[in-house]
């Protein structure tokens, strides 16, 4: 997965390539997919794709309207069904190259199948050991989850940079595993958060919120979940440290979608979301 490296542009040519070239090659796309209660967010750079959780079968609906049919790394941040129950689809359908979870078992035959179909799929299988993977000129930088707790504390995390640009994604993690981070890992501030555990009160510390002070949170979650997510108390968190907050489930109908540039935090940061 090693694409060009980038190339420095300044901020006035910027914009005319944005305008002239297509998606791929000059910037980060990150798509946070409207799955209902579940999550998929597709990464893009320089004709590279990562997917991130594919917790419904919809996700292929998505990535063949988009055209995608390899994808070189697919994670799965942890194996409840809201974040694996679309990669049986995915695996059948695409090109997988490689593929990560966080090695932690699940007791479900929805994992059954998933794990049945990353061997017979070709995939290359990653264990979330600490490493970072290039993805065109970006890189993931895996944050291991602690070798005990549950599913959602077992997330894998993901920090995407691309020039100075950081997005933060960590499942459904929840305050044990996010303090695990801050105690153990370094956390740094970034540009985009997943609010872990679609915004459950649970997935969201006061300390969690000061170490990565996004710009943007988004919140994958469905309409009128039976759980209540996402906490009303969890939005006031992140909107408390001036992060405007996203919702798969109100801000469009099909996926909140940004296209970054490499020079995000030089004010070229240009957040769109539309269908
Ligand atoms: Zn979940
Ligand atoms: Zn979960």
């Amino acid at each position: 997965m090693i694409g060009k490296m980038p190339h420095r542009l300044t901020l006035s040519c910027l914009l005319a390539v944005l305008l002239a070239l297509p998606l791929q090659g000059q910037q980060l796309e990150l798509r946070f997919l409207n799955v209902g209660q579940a999550d998929a967010v597709l990464i893009r750079e320089s004709g590279r794709t990562a997917l991130v959780d594919a917790g419904s079968s919809a996700v292929l609906g998505y990535l063949r309207a988009l055209r995608i049919d390899t994808i070189d790394l697919v994670v799965a941040s942890h194996n409840h069904a809201d974040h694996i129950g679309g990669m049986t689809a995915v695996l059948g359908g695409t090109v997988v190259r490689y593929y990560l979870d966080n090695g932690v078992p699940h007791t479900t035959a929805t994992y059954q199948r998933t794990i049945q179909a990353v061997s017979t799929s070709g995939a290359q299988y990653l264990r979330p050991t600490a490493r970072t993977i290039t993805l065109g000129s970006a890189r993931i930088r895996i944050l291991p989850p602690p070798t005990s707790g549950d599913q959602n504390n077992s997330s894998v995390g993901l920090l995407v940079q691309h020039g100075d640009f950081r997005a933060l994604l960590t499942g459904d993690s929840e305050l044990p595993e996010l303090q695990y981070w801050l105690s153990n890992d370094s956390v740094p501030r970034v540009h985009v958060v997943k609010v872990a555990h679609h915004g459950s009160w649970n997935g969201t510390s006061a300390a969690w919120v000061e170490a990565t002070r996004p710009q943007v949170a988004v919140i994958s979650v469905g309409t009128g979940n039976s759980y209540g997510h996402p906490s009303p108390g969890v939005i006031q968190q992140w909107e408390g440290v001036g992060a405007r907050v996203h919702r798969t489930d109100l801000d469009d109908a099909s996926s909140v979608y940004w296209r970054l540039t490499r020079a995000a935090s030089r004010a070229a940061y240009a957040a769109a979301k539309r269908s």
